[in-house]
């Protein structure tokens, strides 16, 4: 953030205390070089991603929802749950960073399929079953085959 009175790329918050009105937070900061100190105004800035189901609908990236998921697919095996944020830490910058905001759900699903299979089978099984949209059954006993 730089100074707004001379123009120093360096300041420090001055006072801790954030007022946050909606998703506005207020702060008070203090130039490093000249010491004048001014307030900002900051927005956490969220870049919306879509996901778009098969038929067509378009639904706004839902991360709990994708966590429940996974975690209902981790169920009862050796998945801790650093490793269940660390995926959607992951999944997130990842959907963040390219140059679409819009993700298939069979894409997020993938996303996700090629994560879990480091950690564990069983749990990829489970969530490949609920989440992929597997053409049909065909597909998916050849996913079940690739991993014998
Ligand atoms: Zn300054």
């Amino acid at each position: 953030m730089k100074c707004i009175y001379c123009g120093f790329a360096d300041t420090k918050v001055a006072d801790k205390r954030t007022s946050e009105q909606g998703d506005i937070s207020r702060r008070r900061r203090e130039c490093l070089k000249c010491g004048k100190r001014f307030t900002t105004y900051e927005k956490a800035e969220k870049a919306e991603i879509f996901v778009i189901k098969k038929d067509g609908e378009k639904k706004e990236f839902d991360r709990e929802k994708l966590e429940k998921s996974i975690k209902s697919a981790c169920g009862k095996r050796p998945v801790s749950e650093t490793q269940i944020v660390d995926i959607l830490d992951d999944i997130e910058m990842r959907l963040t960073n390219r140059n679409t905001n819009i993700v298939s759900t069979s894409e997020l699903g993938r996303l996700v399929l090629t994560r879990i299979k480091k950690l564990d089978l069983v749990a990829y099984m489970r969530f490949a079953s609920v989440f992929l949209d597997f053409e049909d059954l065909e597909d998916f006993q050849q996913e079940i085959s690739k991993l014998k």
